[in-house]
């Protein structure tokens, strides 16, 4: 190893806490990957290794590594005014371009957009304004939020309540009162409760109707909202049955609750649409908004909102009291609407749609044939492989996380990045991969699930 890399990982080890992560470990074992340069979906270590980034960063870095106009907006705007805020009656160009921007490619009912940093705090404005929403309508009784277990919506005291992790509740003592959690439609994880393959549309229509039976339980009167993301992401990529939208619409309309679907994964090309909401014709009445946004190159996350939430916002006379320093930040904003002409110019969506996810699937369900493989399922560019003991009864490994570990240490050996979540490998490419970088990326997943049943035999 370089003496470089060397000295960057002590240094690392000694000053730097990571998000996610075992300090005290960490700490110790002073084997970081030092990251250093990128080209599409392409990064590179400080050794030099060049690895494919199959997660796109943190899902994020849709339109991959090194866009030259997302660069040159960054620059040009730090030229003009690097930062000024929107609070007190003030504005600046990108922040009106990009809102203007963002209410086109979205649904039709949706024309506005609250900005912030990230995805945390869009769904930690969201808590705030869909009870302000009813307050304001003579309901301060509807404060509820329901959200799903294994759901995440960021790391913050508000956001990480409305997630369904456990060990991200344990500590700091979350939730926070006013989120209640119900089922989410883990098709396969039901498979593997039953000990075989049961009927996903009677799954998923189920499941949905928990959200039914939740809001009699509470009372109508008392629930404010339902949160979900079309496909939970750092749950598992957990694709619904095709039944479980239709109802969980159904349920929406026919109760006086809003929905919330959080678009900071789904959002922006993931499904082969902009939204994944247009992809499962969900009728959000607001939409938490990060990642993709800017393909990551700058932190900037927003919060979309339909004409029936703001025509009710605007009928109060008075401050609605929250904001970020950086809430459009103009740089931020600037990238972000660079991105998105980028995406509209080269058709990337359409080509997602057309041809990469299709041809991304198809290779990915192949892996279904290696032995460790219990299903390998895939929407857009979304992937999971469930790694499983035994295929014939869904019998899954006593410590699944482990196996799914080594696996991910031989994809950073094997030059590509996958993400090890419980007991499934998963994957989010940018979404301008081409056919032949999928299949070198199908070929070290292969290679990679050989190497894991290798060495745990
Ligand atoms: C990442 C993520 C968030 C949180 O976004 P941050 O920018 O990390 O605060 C929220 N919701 C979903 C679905 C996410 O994947």
């Amino acid at each position: 190893m370089k003496k470089s890399t060397i000295k960057m990982q002590k240094l690392d080890a000694k000053h730097h806490l990571h998000p996610f992560s075992n300090f005290g470990e960490f700490s110790k074992s002073k084997s970081v990957h030092v990251i250093e340069k990128s080209a599409g979906v392409y990064i590179y270590n400080s050794e030099g290794q060049k690895i494919l980034d199959a997660m796109s960063g943190l899902w994020c870095v849709n339109m991959g590594y090194g866009q030259q106009s997302l660069i040159d907006a960054a620059n040009k705007q730090m030229h003009s005014i690097p930062f000024y805020n929107s609070f007190f009656g003030t504005t600046h160009p990108p922040a009106v371009e990009l809102s203007k921007l963002l209410s086109d490619i979205s649904p039709n009912h949706i024309n506005q957009v609250f900005f912030t940093s990230g995805g945390s705090e869009a769904n930690d404005t969201m808590i705030r304004m869909v009870r302000h929403f009813w307050s304001i309508q003579d309901k301060p009784e509807k404060q509820i939020i329901i959200s799903r277990k294994n759901a995440y919506h960021g790391s913050t005291m508000a956001s990480a309540s409305l997630g369904g992790m456990k060990n991200m509740h344990k500590q700091g003592g979350l939730p926070i009162p006013g989120i209640v959690h119900i089922s989410q439609p883990d098709f396969f994880g039901a498979c593997v409760d039953n000990g075989g393959q049961i009927d996903s549309l009677e799954f998923g229509l189920k499941i949905a109707k928990e959200l039914e039976y939740k809001i009699d339980e509470l009372g109508e009167d008392k629930v404010a909202a339902f949160i979900a993301e079309p496909i939970q992401g750092a749950g598992g990529v957990i694709i619904p049955p095709e039944s479980y939208w239709p109802e969980i619409n159904r349920i929406c309309n026919e109760r006086d609750i809003l929905l919330v679907v959080d678009e900071v994964i789904c959002g922006f090309g993931r499904t082969g649409e902009w939204f994944g909401s247009d992809y499962y014709k969900i009728k959000p009445d607001l939409m938490p908004i990060a990642k993709g946004l800017s393909s990551g190159y700058l932190p900037i996350g927003g919060l979309m909102v339909s004409d029936r939430v703001s025509d009710v916002l605007s009928t109060y006379d008075d401050d609605f009291e929250h904001g970020f320093t950086y809430s459009g930040h103009p740089t931020c904003a600037a990238v972000a609407v660079a991105n998105i002409r980028l995406m509209q110019q080269t058709n990337i969506v359409d080509t997602v749609k057309t041809n990469t996810a299709p041809y991304l699937a198809s290779k990915w369900k192949s892996l279904s044939e290696h032995p460790l493989v219990g299903e390998s399922r895939i929407l857009g560019t979304l992937g999971a492989l469930e790694i499983v003991e035994n295929k014939e009864n869904y019998k899954r490994f006593k410590e699944g996380s482990k196996v799914t570990g080594i696996c991910r240490d031989y994809c950073f050996k094997n030059g590509i990045v996958m993400r090890a979540v419980g007991d499934k490998m998963i994957i989010c490419p940018p979404l301008v991969i081409n056919n032949s970088e999928i299949d070198e990326l199908v070929e070290k997943a292969w290679k990679c699930l050989d190497q894991t049943a290798k060495e745990i035999s």
